[in-house]
């Protein structure tokens, strides 16, 4: 007859290596990265940009994506190609997406190529947690909770082709959010340091904004230019 392990602790040493290996396995980041991009400055560089086939975006911050991150600073990606983008899932909404998630690369196409290449890359590295249609929706509705282009118009910085430091950039999110944004800087085609990325942390659940565990790297210049769109 098989002999039975009548020890507890071996059971219960097992059952604890067990849990961290799905909890490991099911969630490989420590918070989320909500980017939005600054369609001027996208435009405003050596490479151009289309607008969507849906028409020309309004003035305003688009989201580039959720990003699961590290707080070593390293992130997954790809995680999952059995659960690829399905465009049916979100149909509720693509109105929403067309104008808070713009694309901007080209030849122009309405949105669905940058979104499943989002969900594609990041969202399947976080589907434990969010599945495809709270992904989006997650993302949307943080983008509504801070409103950024306005925390930098009330502290007067424009969008108008003028210049403002990293400073008061960084001081005009936070003042506003009660957050320590995370600024990404591109070049125009003359060389120019301009206004493209910000960087918010999120909760590893989506469920609202944190300070952030760690920051990306990057330089903006002294003087950063926040081109008109
Ligand atoms: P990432 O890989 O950094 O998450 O996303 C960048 C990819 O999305 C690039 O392959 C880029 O061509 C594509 N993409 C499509 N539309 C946009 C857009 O409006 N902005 C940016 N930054 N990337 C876009
Ligand atoms: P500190 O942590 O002393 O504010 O900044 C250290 C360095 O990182 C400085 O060179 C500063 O310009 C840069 N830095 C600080 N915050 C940001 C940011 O949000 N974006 C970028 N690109 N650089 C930053």
């Amino acid at each position: 007859m098989k002999k039975q392990s009548k020890n507890p602790l071996l059971l219960i040493k097992f059952l604890t290596l067990h849990s961290l290996l799905v909890l490991s396995a099911s969630q490989d980041f420590d918070f989320f990265y909500l980017v939005q991009q600054w369609p001027g400055s996208y435009c405003d560089t050596k490479h151009g940009c289309c607008y969507p086939s849906t028409g020309k975006p309004v003035s305003d911050f688009g989201i580039h994506g959720l990003w699961p991150n590290r707080n070593d600073g390293s992130y997954p990606s790809n995680c999952d190609s059995s659960n690829p983008f399905d465009a049916s899932k979100i149909s509720d909404l693509v109105s929403q997406m067309r104008s808070d998630w713009p694309t901007l690369s080209c030849p122009s196409n309405d949105g669905l190529t940058f979104w499943g290449h989002e969900w594609d890359k990041h969202g399947t590295c976080s589907e434990s947690v969010l599945d495809q249609h709270s992904y989006f929706s997650t993302a949307l509705n943080l983008k509504t909770e801070i409103n950024i282009l306005r925390a930098l118009e009330d502290a007067g910085i424009h969008p108008n082709g003028s210049n403002y430091s990293l400073s008061s950039i960084k001081d005009a999110i936070k003042r506003a959010s009660g957050h320590t944004p995370w600024i990404e800087c591109n070049n125009d085609s003359s060389g120019n340091s301009q206004l493209y990325q910000i960087y918010l942390c999120v909760d590893s659940s989506g469920l609202g904004f944190i300070e952030c565990p760690v920051f990306p790297n990057g330089k903006c210049g002294a003087s950063i230019e926040f081109p008109m769109f």
